[in-house]
């Protein structure tokens, strides 16, 4: 029989984990700044001096500025399964919030399908597992590819 995992966040606090899950940034209420990972002490703005953030979802849709396969294993925060299993990285672009978030591409994307530009919607995926929990991370997903992610 096949127990079922609890899914949870492989980090914790930066994203929201719901039917329409959203990474949780944070906008100075001084200049409109939007930082991800979010920014609560000072406006790193060099000509706004604001010390007040309010969290923020960011946008769930952005397009893709750039993207490599990864070969290496990353550096912290992101954990890796063991042994390592090469993945696709992509620099997504947030109009909105006029910033660029890099993530995971979603299994199953074929790498020759990406190109810049093209719409990703934000999806959540499993980062790595133990025996009881899946622990899950943001992963970046063509639109209307299918909700392979469930
Ligand atoms: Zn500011």
């Amino acid at each position: 029989m096949t127990q079922l995992k609890e899914r949870v966040p492989a980090i914790e606090g930066w994203f929201t984990t719901g039917e329409a899950p959203a990474l949780l940034g944070s906008r100075c209420t001084t200049c409109g700044t939007y930082f991800f990972p979010r920014e609560d002490t000072f406006c790193r703005n060099p000509s706004c001096s604001g010390r007040e953030f309010e969290q923020v979802e960011l946008s769930r849709r952005g397009r893709v500025w750039s993207f490599t396969d990864n070969r290496y294993q990353p550096p912290p925060p992101y954990v890796s399964p063991d042994p390592f299993v090469p993945y696709t990285i992509a620099a997504v672009e947030l109009a909105t919030e006029r910033m660029v978030v890099l993530g995971q591409v979603a299994p199953g994307v074929d790498l020759a399908s990406l190109r810049a530009g093209l719409e990703v919607e934000l999806v959540l995926g499993t980062l790595y597992e133990d025996e009881r929990h899946e622990y899950v991370v943001w992963k970046w997903q063509p639109v209307g590819d299918g909700g392979r992610e469930g």
